[in-house]
């Protein structure tokens, strides 16, 4: 029998009642003649409530321990799904992650899947089980401790168990329509997509739009999963939602797709730098070393024999990026006069394949900024985006004015 993967997310399964409400999807399906796996994670808040009481106890804990406590919150999802659908008539049971088992490296908290193989499920299929409940954003490792694979790890989860199990499609059930052009709560105007491509949403989920785990969109792409994002509020109905498919499938698409946001960047200054050959490894592997995650990098125009380095990271990695420049500095490896954080900023960034094909993009954004009266402070490009760093305060009135610029309330 074809096999379906259906992903419900703590909002959707956040009491007994919203959890009947999924069975019932699920039971829809297996009337169609799926074998259903069902992903879940925990009710909502619950991880939240989990993680806070193991930082209650030592902020500097036993990762292994918090991943034991922390992704007990799916068992209980997984265990009172299976019985909400035995209560249906529907044959079915629980796998926490270490019973598949769901096999990941040892880095506890941000594990990545090794291996799921399939042998112990589809046995189960075959003697007359219908649905197979997995307690979402666990595995196992080789030492035999329980891994997570990192918050919204249950996307991962899913999207791995459709390519595993060669699944018709995975549906991510969540409390959102779908993706949208923008976030609707800043624009208006915003527009459910009805299909997106694999690498547009790995941009827009890399970028801050929050509706699916990044690893889980790289996942999907490199498998050639098609994933389904659809509200579990709505009717169910065959357009539903968002497909998120390779670019061949979308038959046409406009220059930009969306404009994405992310509030918490910050842009970090190293003023007068010396400027030779081998500064940039310098000052770049001793952050990356320190696990600081840069994304935009401008250096400027050397003026003798010194130049100013400006690069982005995330606002809460700028504590560990200014002891790692600072050691550096100690240790004799770079020399600079200051350094300058700037944490009022944001990064807003245009996004299409479209963009491959067709010039003017950057131009019509920069004006489109321009026109708004809004400074741009750095500038970062890849074939199928256009980010820019900005005061923070612009945010705002950025993606709304892009939005409009690039018509992206209307269709392609
Ligand atoms: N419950 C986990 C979290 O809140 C995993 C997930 O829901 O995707 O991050
Ligand atoms: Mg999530």
């Amino acid at each position: 029998m074809p096999i379906l993967v259906m992903k419900f997310g703590g909002t959707s399964v956040a009491n007994i009642d919203r959890i009947r409400r999924a069975a019932k999807r699920v039971g829809v399906e297996v009337a169609k003649g799926y074998d259903v796996i069902v992903i879940v994670s925990a009710m909502s808040g619950k991880t939240n409530e989990l993680v806070g009481w193991v930082n209650e106890i030592s902020p500097f804990h036993d990762a292994r321990e918090h991943d034991a406590v922390v992704s007990s919150g799916e068992n209980v999802t997984a265990g009172l799904m299976a019985l909400t659908l035995q209560e249906m008539d529907v044959p079915a049971r629980s796998w926490q992650g270490w019973q598949v088992p769901l096999r990941t490296n040892s880095a506890h908290s941000a594990a990545r899947i090794e291996e799921i193989p399939t042998t112990n499920i589809t046995a189960k299929f075959r003697e007359g089980m219908r649905v197979a409940v997995i307690a979402g954003f666990q595995g196992i490792s080789s030492e035999g401790r329980i891994t997570t694979l990192g918050r919204g790890g249950s996307d991962t989860s899913a999207v791995a168990f459709a390519a595993a199990f060669g699944a018709e499609r995975c549906d991510i059930y969540t409390d959102v329509d779908g993706v949208y052009t923008t976030d609707p709560r800043i624009s208006p105007r915003a527009r459910k997509l009805d299909r997106i491509a694999f690498e547009e949403m790995l941009e827009l989920a890399s970028l801050g739009a929050k509706v699916l785990q990044t690893r889980s969109v790289e996942l999907a792409m490199r498998y050639n999963v098609k994933l389904r994002v659809l509200s579990s509020f709505e009717e169910p109905s065959d357009t539903a939602g968002t497909l998120v498919c390779a670019e061949e499938e979308i038959m046409e698409s406009k220059v930009v797709s969306g404009i994405a946001y992310s509030r918490d960047e910050a842009k970090m200054t190293l003023i007068s730098v010396a400027d030779r050959p081998g500064i940039a490894a310098a000052i770049f592997g001793p952050l990356s070393e320190a696990g600081v995650n840069v994304d935009m990098i401008i250096q400027n125009i050397a003026e003798e024999g010194r130049t100013d380095m400006t690069f982005s990271c995330p606002t809460d990695q700028v504590k560990r990026a200014e002891k790692a420049l600072r050691d550096a500095k100690e240790a004799g490896q770079i020399n600079y006069h200051d350094l300058i954080a700037d944490t009022d900023v944001a990064k807003v960034s245009a996004v299409g394949i479209g963009m491959r094909s067709q010039s003017g993009v950057a131009a019509r954004m920069f004006k489109t900024l321009s026109d708004e009266g809004i400074n741009i402070k750095v500038i970062a490009t890849s074939e199928i985006k256009i980010s820019v760093l900005i005061d923070r305060k612009y945010m705002e009135l950025a993606v709304q004015a892009l939005h409009d610029a690039f018509e992206l309330d209307k269709l392609a």
